[in-house]
């Protein structure tokens, strides 16, 4: 059970102000019980914090260097006029999540939004400007490339704290309390745990508050594009996902709408709804608003298609004995290849994701399976970005021209098909068990580990078997590597990254890698392949054996911050770790994250 914080900017606020804005959230039971309770997370009449009273951290502009704006071109040649006015009314209503998003992230951010709002203005200082920018990457004070450290806030900033609650429960209730309260109301359970519901205090009751609900003022607007887009498509399949998803925002019920975002087929893929619950830092239960409007690349689909087809191939072809391969895992899940032409919410904060895999519907996956939707345009300006200047700082000269967008592509390609691959369910002393069970807090930096090695072996693996061509035979290492430096730098003392830095010394130690006299590395074509081999099979046995002592070993031994990799990283300072998504392939929309609902 992790302890909840209590410290957050809105208590270190004035008693009035606290209320005003514990009110306006629906926390009136305390200091009013007998008054009506609004559950709505509307707040247009929560007062302000004064601008005057915020401080900014005196790093803002540095913190907001470290992305860098990048235009985001997708290609719309081949739409139709239908199509792109589908698109435009796709646009608007993601910009709607944009407000719920940030209600989500923190109850308190509608008033640091207003507070903040000035900041925009031509007098603003620089430093100012800059706190505003990083609050609408964020979508809120907190910093997500520093585990959520405020940059902005009231008072101390050292001594605020994020809330784990985030704007999903009410700021000062526990985990404990939560638990207590479901365990005395067996019959609150399903609403208080659902993805899908605001938990909030009404009188000295917990009440779960459903989101077609809490965010009425924004979801009905979306649903209302939503529908407008359904009606403008002739593509059947589009016109019911929008129409059945149009619904569900205002009926919180997403199963129909998930199904039929599994059967999409159309120049236009759109991804929009409550989906992952990561923010919520409590119990992992509310889902998060976000959007990806994409349109679909039909040619690259289908070429990735094929590698789906060599699944069963690959799961044969694992460097394990036979008993511990995996031939049960379905292998239906669609692939789509598709350019990003404008995101919201969830998918627009913080470092921006390359490719996902969802419905998380349970129910959803075990009839239709999941879709894994990999954002070409997004990996081509990262590929530009930020893996081209680190490899240009790391990588020995020679090992330069070998650098490949498409190798890059077909490793983040094979990273995530690897994650459908090897040991899932496992038997450890006569006992049925999962891989994720016995290896609990280090399972995701190693199956993370997994999938980046199985991703250049099964690479190397189709190459020999001809089904991908031979000039990646030379291009995979040198991306692989530069790949490896560009994750390592989100912390060697995290999980990740000690999961990164554990290839990266495995391959040192084995050979496949060199360093140079002047700390430059370089790929050893001879040994490479096979040490990327022996690591996937070191790692692949240890989940298959569920073992939880060898694989701390194998972490303590390998994912070390030795002074090779600490000195390399050092050389990266200056390259963006993100880019920030701008999007011109959106006719007439605010470059910036709509943190401000639209029409305000
Ligand atoms: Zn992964």
């Amino acid at each position: 059970m992790r302890q909840h914080r209590l410290r957050h900017f809105a208590l270190t606020l004035t008693l009035t102000l606290a209320l005003t804005l514990l009110a306006a959230t629906a926390c009136t039971s305390v200091q009013e019980p007998e008054e009506t309770t609004d559950l709505r997370a509307g707040d247009s009449a929560v007062s302000d914090i004064d601008t005057a009273d915020l401080v900014i951290a005196p790093d803002v502009e540095e913190r907001l260097a470290r992305f860098t704006p990048t235009d985001v071109e997708a290609d719309l040649s081949a739409l139709s006029d239908e199509d792109r006015r589908v698109l435009a009314l796709l646009v608007e209503a993601s910009r709607h999540l944009d407000p719920v998003f940030l209600r989500q992230v923190d109850a308190g951010n509608p008033a640091m939004e207003r507070a903040t709002r000035p900041w925009l203005g031509a007098d603003a200082s620089a430093e100012q400007r800059a706190a505003r920018e990083y609050f609408e990457l964020n979508y809120g004070p907190w910093d997500r490339l520093d585990e959520m450290e405020p940059f902005l806030g009231v008072g101390d900033l050292g001594a605020l704290e994020h809330p784990e609650s985030a704007g999903y429960y009410p700021e000062d209730v526990t985990a404990e309390e939560v638990e207590a309260w479901i365990e005395a109301h067996p019959e609150d359970e399903a609403a208080m745990t659902s993805t899908v519901t605001l938990i909030r205090r009404d009188g000295d009751a917990l009440v779960a508050v459903p989101y077609s609900e809490a965010f009425a003022e924004h979801l009905e607007p979306a649903a209302a594009k939503l529908h407008e887009a359904a009606e403008a498509t002739s593509n059947e399949s589009l016109a019911r996902f929008l129409a059945a998803r149009a619904d569900a925002f205002l009926s919180d019920d997403y199963y129909e709408s998930d199904m039929a975002w599994m059967d999409l087929d159309a120049p236009v893929e759109v991804t929009i709804g409550p989906y992952e619950t990561y923010e919520d830092g409590m119990f992992g239960y509310k889902a998060a608003f976000e959007s990806f409007v994409t349109v679909d690349l039909p040619a690259e689909s289908a070429a990735l298609a094929r590698y789906k087809d060599e699944l069963p191939w690959l799961e044969r072809n694992l460097p394990i004995p036979d008993e511990h391969k995996n031939f049960d895992r379905g292998t239906e899940s669609p692939i789509r290849v598709v350019d990003e032409v404008y995101t919201a919410g969830d998918a627009r904060a913080g470092v921006q994701t390359l490719a996902f895999n969802l419905p998380n519907d349970e129910r959803v996956r075990e009839a239709k399976g999941s879709k894994k939707v990999l954002l070409r345009n997004v990996m081509r300006a990262k590929y530009d970005k930020i893996l081209t200047p680190i490899a240009e700082r790391v990588l020995a000269a020679e090992e330069l021209p070998e650098l490949s967008f498409d190798a890059y592509f077909n490793f983040v390609l094979h990273h995530e098909l690897s994650h459908g691959l090897g040991p899932g369910r496992i038997t450890v002393n006569g006992e049925e068990t999962e891989v994720r069970l016995e290896l609990k807090e280090l399972y995701s930096t190693l199956e993370e580990a997994k999938a980046d090695v199985m991703g250049a072996y099964d690479i190397l693996a189709l190459i020999d078997k001809g089904e991908m061509p031979q000039e990646l035979r030379a291009t995979l290492p040198a991306t692989y590597l530069a790949g490896l430096f560009r994750s390592v730098r989100f912390g060697l003392g995290e999980a990740h990254g000690r999961g990164v830095a554990a290839q990266f010394n495995y391959l040192l130690d084995k050979g496949a890698l060199a360093v140079d006299d002047d700390g430059r590395f370089r790929v050893v074509n001879d040994t490479f392949p096979g040490a990327i081999r022996d690591l996937a099979h070191d790692i692949l046995m240890l989940q298959a054996a569920g073992d939880y002592p060898g694989t701390e070993e194998f972490l303590d031994r390998w994912g070390r911050a030795t002074p090779e990799l600490t000195a390399a990283v050092a050389r990266l300072e200056d390259v963006p770790v993100d880019i920030r998504p701008r999007y011109p392939s959106a006719p007439g929309v605010d470059p910036r994250p709509g943190v401000t609902a639209p029409g305000e």
